[in-house]
């Protein structure tokens, strides 16, 4: 469900069309909807009804001061892998006590800065890194609130660049290693354990790699349990997919029913949190990007375009199919199949293969589900400025991102004599 749709044969943004925010802004450009943000983080919300729950939404998908300023405003929460998310986060009006921090490199400032503003939780992947966080807690006259990131050992049936957890990827820790963390934070008088968590990978399509990693989870609570340590909130991470072509990734509903079903089994009733990055933005954006030329090559053509894997590094990074439409439909046009490419000097350099699409230069084509992990990867590879963002609001289009100049990419460099 998306914002993004065709009136009149041209696509709209909301109330805003497509065209002249190209016009006005230039492209490549990426195009959010506020709405369709709003109503995802709600379907997420609604469907857990009453029940204790709270959303802490992946900055790392999407970490746009306007995107997590909307968010903050509907109460969420935030999960976040960087001292610079948090960063983020607060100069969007976040509050701190929503925030959990997760990753496996925590590094020492970083947990400083956590510890400072009081965020909700740590989600502690080794025991290393426990003993880090529990030194820097004391030195600070603190306690931290943690959880440990359980790696189930399940397999997400997702790409492997983005599955976690299994127990070869490098996050988490065992539940065996677990209970010794658990039992050290126990006894120590500047950690206070909160909850447990784990996030398995992303992207993901099926309910059943969940379910058993839920499984996994709960059983090993009750165990807790039974060593005197009390849990109070089970984080069951981010991960649930979206339909970039012909997915069909569980919906929220379904996602909590099948959490709750588990709970139930587990004759569990602890508060739930969750992660989700890519199902609250990634509907919620597109990126417009205009025909440049039309090539025809030895075998197969090329339709190159003002948008290169800078801007939209997906496609390269892991062969992923990205839905490319023209913003105006012209009926009358005739179609050809085209490999999209970039005006960046690498063969992965492109948006979509095989794609039969009716253009010419100079018309517009935008690429749907473009909001989560495309700005947030984009560099300035080649010497290219990033790209603009924009936010819509109804009639509104807010420029929540310049689009940045020349100059800026190397303000902070210096020739030597
Ligand atoms: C990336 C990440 C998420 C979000 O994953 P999505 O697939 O975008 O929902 C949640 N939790 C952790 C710990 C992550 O690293």
């Amino acid at each position: 469900m998306d914002h993004f749709n065709f009136k009149d044969g041209e696509l709209f943004a909301e109330g805003c069309s497509v065209r002249s925010l190209a016009a006005t802004h230039g492209t490549p450009l990426f195009v959010y909807s506020r709405t369709t943000l709003e109503q995802h983080w709600f379907a997420f919300d609604n469907a857990f009804g009453d029940y204790p729950h709270q959303i802490h939404y992946a900055v790392k998908a999407n970490g746009n001061l306007a995107v997590l300023g909307v968010l903050a405003k509907l109460g969420s929460g935030f999960d976040i892998v960087s001292g610079g998310e948090l960063k983020r986060v607060m100069a969007a009006g976040g509050s701190a006590g929503k925030v959990i921090f997760s990753g496996v490199g925590k590094l020492e400032w970083e947990i400083e800065l956590a510890l400072d503003v009081g965020i909700e939780c740590f989600n502690v992947e080794s025991m290393a890194e426990l003993e880090r966080i529990a030194r820097i807690a004391k030195a600070r006259g603190k306690v931290a609130p943690i959880s440990m990131r359980i790696n189930p050992d399940v397999d997400a049936k997702t790409h492997p660049y983005i599955s976690t957890g299994l127990k070869d990827n490098k996050f988490g820790v065992s539940l065996e290693r677990a209970l010794s963390c658990y039992e050290f934070a126990h006894q120590h008088p500047n950690l206070s354990v909160l909850g447990v968590a784990c996030h398995i990978g992303s992207q993901l399509t099926e309910l059943s790699p969940l379910e058993d990693a839920m499984d996994r989870l709960l059983e090993f609570v009750k165990k807790l349990r039974t060593t005197g340590i009390e849990i109070k909130v089970v984080d069951f991470g981010g991960g649930l997919g979206v339909r970039y072509q012909d997915e069909m990734p569980p919906l929220p509903d379904q996602y909590w029913q099948a959490l709750l079903t588990r709970m139930q089994a587990h004759d569990l009733t602890l508060p739930v949190a969750i992660e989700p990055g890519r199902a609250l933005l990634g509907n919620a954006g597109i990126m417009v990007t205009r025909v440049e030329y039309i090539k025809a090559g030895e075998v197969g053509k090329f339709c190159v375009v003002d948008a290169a894997m800078n801007d939209f590094i997906r496609p390269a990074l892991y062969g992923a199919y990205q839905e490319i439409i023209n913003v105006d439909q012209e009926p009358d046009s005739k179609a050809a199949v085209y490999d999209v490419v970039g005006p960046i000097c690498e063969s992965a350099d492109f948006l979509g293969k095989d794609r039969t699409l009716a253009v010419k230069p100079g018309d517009l084509l935008a690429i749907r589900t473009a909001g989560a992990y495309c700005f947030a990867l984009s560099s300035n590879y080649n010497a290219r400025a990033r790209a603009a963002e924009i936010m819509v609001d109804g009639e509104a289009a807010h420029v929540v991102r310049k689009r940045e100049s020349l100059e800026d990419l190397y303000a902070l460099e210096s020739l030597i004599e």
